[in-house]
C-alpha cells in the first residue's frame, strides 16, 4: 500500500524563485548583494518588487495530501521543517525570506527568527536542556540570559558552571571536566556551551577557537553544541561559525534592526542544530511577526553600510576621547592592550565595533554630569541603532547586580557605555567635548 502523500510531488514553497541565483560565472555573490532579492520572487506576488507583508493566520493547502505532507514536516516526521506554509505560528513568507537572508551573513545552513533576542535564547536553551543537565557558559552574560539560566532553568533541575570571558584553553579544559563530573552526578549531560563575546559592558572577548578545541577534546563524539551571542559584533565584524561555534545567536533589535524601532531575535547554524529549536518554537510560538520580519528585510539591505559607518565613527570618536583630560580610560576593542585579548581579537574579529565603555574621571556624580549634558547622544539603553546612545550600566542595566559581582566584572560607577551611530563624526566629537567640559 502506498502512502497517499507519496503521490504528491514535493511542492516548492511558492515564494521561492526558481532557480535561486547565488553565483555569477561561478563567483559567489556577496551578502550585501543578496540582501536585495534572495529568497523572493516578485512573479509570485503580482510583480511586487518588494515582498508584501503576509498578514494571515493560516495558509490554504493545494490539496489534502499536501496538507498531510506539510504537517509531517511540522511534527518532525520529516526532518527540516515544513515544505510549505501551514499556520503563522510555524512559518510565513516574510519570516522565511528573513531567515534565508540572515543565514547568509553567518555562512549558516539555516536560521530561525524570533519575537525578541530573549525569546531566541530561551527557546533554544529549553530545546537543548533536560533535567540533570549542565550548561557551561562564559561570564558575564546579558543580564536576562544569566537570570534565565540561574533562576528559571534551575527550577527544572538544570545547573550551570560559568567561566571568565578571557579564559585560556587550560581553564576551558578544566571547566568542561568539572561540568562533566557535575552532569554525571546529577544524572544528566553537558547540554550546551553558551558564550557571549564581546561581553557586555566590559567588551571582554571569548576565545571561540580554544573552546572548539576544548569541546572536541572533552567530547570526542556527540559533544554539546557551542552557541554564541554575537549581538555586539555581528553580522559584520565577527563570524563565529568560522571559528568553530555551532549556533550564532542575535538580538536583531540592535545592529541588524539598526533603527531602534523594533524588537526581534534569531539563531543560525546547521539544520541539525536548528531542527530541535524549530520544533519547540512550533509548540511555544515566539516566531517573529510578519511586519517586524518585513522591517528587518529593509534593515538588512543597509546593515553593511550602517555598521561600516558606525565603526568608522567610533574609531574617530575613540581616538579623540582616549587622550581627553576628563577621561580615565576607554574600553574599545580598537585599543586592546592585553596580549591575550589582542590575540583573540585578531583571530576572531574583522572590526572593533561601535559600542565601548568610557571611564569618566570621578564617580557617579561626574558620570551623571557628562550624561546629562550630552545633546546629540540620547540617554538610553540598547545599542546598534543609527543614533548614538549613552547609559550608565552600574545605575541602569546592571543596577540589580550585587556590588561584589559588579566589582569583579569591572562595572564601576564611572563606566559610561556608548553606542556610536551614523551621525557626522565631528558633530559627535564636539558634543562629547562640550559634555566632558561640564564635568
Ligand atoms: C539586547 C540583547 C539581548 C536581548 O535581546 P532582546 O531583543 O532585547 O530580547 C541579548 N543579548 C545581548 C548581547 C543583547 O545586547
Amino acid at each position: 500500500m502506498t502512502d497517499a502523500t507519496d503521490a504528491v510531488e514535493t511542492p516548492t514553497p511558492r515564494r521561492k524563485p526558481k532557480p535561486e541565483i547565488t553565483t555569477i560565472a561561478g563567483r559567489p555573490l556577496k551578502p550585501s548583494t543578496l540582501m536585495m532579492g534572495h529568497g523572493y520572487d516578485p512573479a509570485l506576488s503580482e510583480g511586487s518588487l518588494k515582498a508584501p507583508i503576509f498578514l494571515t493566520s493560516t495558509f490554504a493547502f493545494e490539496n489534502a495530501a499536501a496538507g498531510k505532507r506539510h504537517f509531517e514536516g511540522i511534527t518532525g516526521k520529516r526532518p527540516g521543517g515544513a515544505e510549505g506554509l501551514v499556520y503563522s505560528r510555524f512559518n510565513g513568507p516574510n519570516q522565511e525570506i528573513l531567515e534565508d537572508r540572515l543565514a547568509i551573513w553567518d555562512g549558516a545552513e539555516d536560521a530561525l527568527s524570533f519575537s525578541s533576542g530573549m525569546t531566541a535564547i530561551t527557546v533554544m536553551l529549553l530545546a537543548y536542556c533536560e533535567q540533570g543537565d549542565v550548561i557551561v557558559h562564559s561570564g558575564p552574560l546579558y543580564a536576562a540570559t544569566e537570570g534565565f539560566v540561574a533562576k528559571v532553568l534551575s527550577k527544572f533541575g538544570i545547573t550551570y558552571i560559568d567561566f571568565a570571558a578571557g579564559a585560556t584553553r587550560e581553564e576551558m579544559d578544566d571547566v568542561l571536566a568539572r561540568a562533566k563530573a557535575q552532569a554525571a552526578e546529577n544524572g544528566g549531560k553537558v547540554a550546551m556551551i553558551y558564550l557571549e563575546s564581546p561581553a557586555n559592558p566590559t567588551n571582554a572577548l571569548v576565545d571561540i577557537e580554544a573552546m572548539h578545541g576544548a569541546r572536541n577534546a572533552a567530547f570526542p563524539a556527540d559533544g554539546p553544541p557551542i552557541a554564541i551571542d554575537n549581538t555586539f559584533l555581528g553580522p559584520l565584524w565577527q563570524r563565529p561559525l568560522d571559528n568553530g561555534a555551532d549556533i550564532v545567536v542575535y538580538s536583531l533589535t540592535k545592529y541588524v534592526g539598526g533603527h531602534s524601532d523594533l524588537v526581534a531575535g534569531s539563531i543560525a547554524g546547521a539544520k541539525k542544530w536548528m531542527d530541535p529549536v524549530r520544533a519547540l518554537r512550533n509548540t511555544m510560538g515566539g516566531i517573529c511577526d510578519p511586519n517586524t520580519a518585513w522591517m528587518l528585510l529593509r534593515s538588512l539591505e543597509t546593515v553593511e553600510l550602517r555598521m561600516e559607518r558606525a565603526g568608522k565613527n567610533a574609531e574617530k570618536v575613540c581616538a579623540f576621547l582616549r587622550d581627553h583630560p576628563k577621561v580615565d580610560g576607554i574600553g574599545y576593542l580598537g585599543f586592546i592592550s592585553d596580549p591575550r585579548q589582542k590575540d583573540i581579537f585578531e583571530r576572531h574579529c574583522s572590526g572593533a565595533g561601535s559600542t565601548f565603555s568610557l571611564f569618566i574621571k570621578g564617580g557617579e556624580a561626574e558620570a551623571f554630569r557628562f550624561l546629562d549634558n550630552l545633546t546629540i547622544a540620547k540617554l538610553a539603553v540598547s545599542l546598534g541603532g543609527t543614533e548614538t546612545l549613552a547609559s550608565l550600566p552600574a545605575a541602569m542595566t546592571h543596577l540589580s547586580v550585587p556590588d561584589e559581582r559588579k566589582a569583579a566584572l569591572g562595572i564601576t560607577d564611572n563606566l559610561v557605555r556608548i553606542s556610536i551611530g551614523i551621525e557626522d563624526p565631528d558633530d559627535l566629537i564636539a558634543d562629547f567635548d562640550q559634555a566632558l567640559g561640564k564635568v
